[in-house]
């Protein structure tokens, strides 16, 4: 499976999986398996759930706005929400880049 380059250490040392839980740039990030270092997910990762959840929450008003059957619209909006999440968390998983958090703390 492709693996994502430390920006510290330059290494392949993050899997997809271990990418999509590193965080934002705006989290303290996870340390590299190899060099210690804090790493994150970059600003691409932050426009794609902004993106997301402006067109989730266009979804959920529409849904609420036209939709009169009240159990079938909170089960398509809990679906919305969740599949929102699990597109930011895949998007973060097989694409954009590891980068340096914007908090260094150590
Ligand atoms: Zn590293």
């Amino acid at each position: 499976m492709k693996k994502f380059t430390c920006p510290h250490c330059g290494e392949p040392t993050f899997s997809p999986l271990q990418k999509a839980l590193a965080g934002s740039l705006r989290t303290r990030g996870k340390p590299c398996p190899k060099c210690g270092k804090r790493c994150c997910n970059d600003m691409t990762s932050i426009y794609f759930s902004a993106v997301v959840s402006v067109l989730a929450f266009i979804a959920v008003m529409v849904i609420y706005l036209f939709h009169t059957e009240r159990v079938f619209s909170s089960i398509l909006i809990v679906c919305i929400i969740l599949g929102s999440l699990l597109l930011c968390f895949l998007f973060n998983m097989f694409f954009g880049k590891l980068t340096r958090p914007l908090r260094i703390l150590e």
